[in-house]
């Protein structure tokens, strides 16, 4: 299985230089560098707007409404995580949360999309299926898959990692929460191996 190569400052303006043509804006209440939702350490991003999963007992309701503050320009947002990610290295790559809705789909993709070209790790929390998040995604390293239930943390949810083979072919395999929560202290495929090649 290949790992993935850390990428120059070059490499990463170069993707930069894709974004910047579009001028995508998307809602942003937050963003923290953290390692409370993974086994790396992460800028965690919040998207704010509406969330389709609408968890009866949602931890962040206050997300659900986007206020015009939360309006933030893409680029300005991968420049920021190019900044601690290659410049500063005090980061293993991106968490992005709150995206399940449409208008968040092109955004959360284009930053899975980045971090994949720039060797940075990509995690996605996502309240669909895991062949949907594929399909709104594309191919971040993990996603976190499940709804919200009150009282639990990651308890319910399934964890899901991509591999890479040599020959190039995209495989997701299901780990547990405790593998997931220790992927930082293994090498190599965790779990049993579910090969999915869906088409996005
Ligand atoms: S997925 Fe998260 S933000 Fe969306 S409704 Fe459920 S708990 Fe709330």
């Amino acid at each position: 299985m290949r790992t993935k190569d850390r990428a120059s400052g070059e490499e990463a303006l170069t993707t930069l230089s894709t974004v910047s043509k579009n001028g995508i804006m998307v809602n942003v209440r937050h963003t923290e560098i953290s390692c409370a939702e993974s086994p790396f350490v992460l800028m965690n991003i919040h998207f704010s707007g509406p969330c389709d999963n609408a968890c009866k007992d949602c931890h962040s309701k206050a997300l659900w409404e986007s206020k015009p503050l939360d309006k933030t320009d893409l680029e300005g947002l991968m420049r920021e995580a190019i900044q601690y990610f290659i410049d500063s290295g005090i980061i293993d790559g991106i968490c992005i949360m709150g995206t399940d809705n449409p208008d968040k789909y092109e955004a959360t993709k284009i930053l899975v999309d980045f971090a994949a070209n720039i060797g940075m790790r990509s995690i996605v929390f996502t309240g669909y299926d895991l062949m949907t998040a594929i399909r709104c995604y594309g191919y971040a390293d993990y996603f976190v898959v499940g709804k919200y239930h009150k009282g639990e943390w990651h308890e319910n949810k399934s964890f899901y990692k991509l591999l890479e083979s040599e020959s190039g072919d995209l495989l997701y395999t299901e780990i547990s929460m405790h593998e997931y929560l220790n992927a930082n202290t293994k090498g190599g495929p965790d779990g049993d191996q579910i090969q999915l090649r869906p088409e996005i």
